[in-house]
């Protein structure tokens, strides 16, 4: 059982999986934990807020029964641009005509209707207008009042609610949806741990989200940017800025800005988050084969080995285990491609060089030194005392070559902690002195660590004790004794 493993041994990349039919029975879900999955996704897209309370619930339960720290991602649905229903699906053959007007009613093979208010003031004639993620290709030609009339380039079968692209169009700002609204609600209220933000352009969108967030009263929630829009990757760095995690959302970005173009977004993304110290997940169709067959391409299994070594946090299972047939086999795969990779001689991150004089605050100096020494020493573990889990954050993205113990008082810091590349929580007592922390942590690495007499061990903590960003002291101790004996140190 993954989730069991000792420590000093752990995978260090971090897996979502998307809950969905496949997977959404607690049999399913106990065996996902089992198996190793770090943090789950539920999508806002699909399903009832009924269906959604109940799934947060069983794998919060399911969690805690286990004694594991999950954190749950709600991803909001945002604003995907739709077609509305349609009498009966139909296929469209190159050079057809279809007209999309703006309003609600059941189109048909020559109208559909979409709720997007500004679609044809938006539109320009010659645009292309994707259909079923890209699917379906139409041209702009005519624009009138509330009409968009469009030729048929690529044809398709064209059903109900399918999502419109338009990679060339500069879309209007749109306002948060009442749905989305609904779900953030949903998702503070239940104590969510992450929120994903679809179809961001730029740092406001993020922060129109955050605010109502607050509106909500939460406290605790942390924000993903899903980079799917030409927009978003032209303001990378303004929307990193300003959330805590983003999202390499290939499903909607290969659409929007044509598949030759994801694999170096990709890294451009990755590599930028790791810089600020933002948390990064690379997602969608990773072992997307995998939902029919057991077993994925060798153009899969590259691909997620290649994401890693290009550094990302997370990789995120979507339909592989929401609708697939296999969702615990592709979990499985997924585990086992990460550990090959992390544990070759040939996986080395290369931290980015940082200059003289160029960090300015002392939780982040902190964190480079602990790393330094760490590696320079060859340390087994990581320990690091975290109110915030700021500081296990900033050595979780130097991808050092051993685990970093989270430790904390809180909670739900731990949870988002077990998100993080290479770091496992632990939960402490709140201690009275920082003797008192020391201790406690022996006992827990003794627990949980298998480290061994003349291992390493490198600690981080501020004193005073558990207030945000006043991580100030590395520790460095050498364990004298067994794992089975009394004393660790
Ligand atoms: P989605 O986002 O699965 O919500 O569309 C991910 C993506 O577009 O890659
Ligand atoms: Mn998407």
């Amino acid at each position: 059982m993954e989730s069991m493993e000792p420590l000093v041994s752990r995978r260090k990349t971090k897996i979502v999986a998307t809950l969905g039919p496949s997977s959404k029975d607690p049999a399913v879900i106990l065996q996902l934990l089992e198996a190793g999955l770090d943090m789950v996704r539920i999508n806002c897209s699909h399903g009832t807020p009924e269906d959604r309370e109940a799934l947060f619930g069983n794998v919060r339960r399911l969690a805690d029964d286990l004694g594991l720290f999950i954190p749950v991602m709600f991803d909001l649905q945002g604003p995907k641009i739709r077609i509305g229903a349609v009498e009966a699906p139909f296929e469209l053959k190159e050079g057809d005509q279809l007209s999309i007007k703006v309003g609600r009613g059941t189109g048909n093979r020559d109208l559909v209707y979409t709720s997007f208010a500004s679609f044809a003031r938006d539109v320009k004639s010659g645009e292309p207008i994707l259909i079923d993620d890209g699917r379906v290709r139409l041209v702009a030609r005519s624009i009138e009042n509330d009409t968009v009339t469009a030729e048929v380039e690529v044809g398709g079968l064209v059903s109900d609610r399918k999502g419109i692209n338009l990679p060339q169009t500069a879309v209007s700002a749109q306002s948060v949806s009442e749905k989305d609204v609904a779900d953030l609600k949903d998702a503070i209220r239940l104590g969510a741990d992450f929120v994903a933000i679809s179809f961001v352009r730029n740092a406001k969108d993020v922060q129109r989200i955050k605010a109502l967030a607050q509106d909500f009263g939460s406290h605790h929630v942390q924000f993903i940017a899903k980079i799917e829009r030409p927009e978003a990757v032209r303001n990378i760095r303004d929307i990193i800025d300003v959330s805590d995690g983003v999202m390499v959302a290939r499903g909607d970005l290969g659409v929007e800005v044509g598949s030759h173009r994801v694999p170096m977004i990709q890294k451009e993304i990755i590599t930028r988050a790791n810089m600020a110290d933002r948390f990064v997940i690379t997602a969608t169709q990773m072992l997307d084969s995998m939902m029919q067959r057991p077993i994925p391409t060798r153009a899969e299994s590259s691909d997620v080995a290649n994401a890693i070594i290009d550094g990302t946090d997370a990789c995120m299972l979507s339909g592989e285990t929401a609708s697939g047939k296999y969702p615990i086999e592709s979990l499985e795969m997924m585990v086992r491609i990460a550990r090959e990779t992390e544990n070759h001689a040939l996986y080395r991150y290369q931290v980015p060089a940082v200059a003289k004089g160029s960090i300015h605050r002392i939780p982040d100096g902190i964190g480079m030194a602990a790393y330094q020494i760490g590696s320079l020493m060859n340390a087994r573990l990581f320990v690091a005392f975290t109110n915030s889990g700021s500081s296990a954050l900033k050595l979780s993205k130097k991808h050092p070559d051993c685990v970093i113990m989270g430790a904390t008082i809180h909670r739900h810091i731990a949870r988002r902690m077990r998100a993080y590349w290479g770091v496992y929580p632990v939960l402490l007592e709140e201690p009275s002195s920082l003797e008192a922390m020391f201790e406690q942590v022996k006992l827990k690495i003794k627990q949980m660590g298998m480290v061994q007499k003349g291992d390493l061990v490198i600690l981080t903590a501020g004193h005073p004790m558990w207030t945000s960003g006043s991580t100030n002291l590395v520790k460095a101790m050498i364990v004298d004794e067994g794992e089975s004996s009394h004393e660790v140190y």
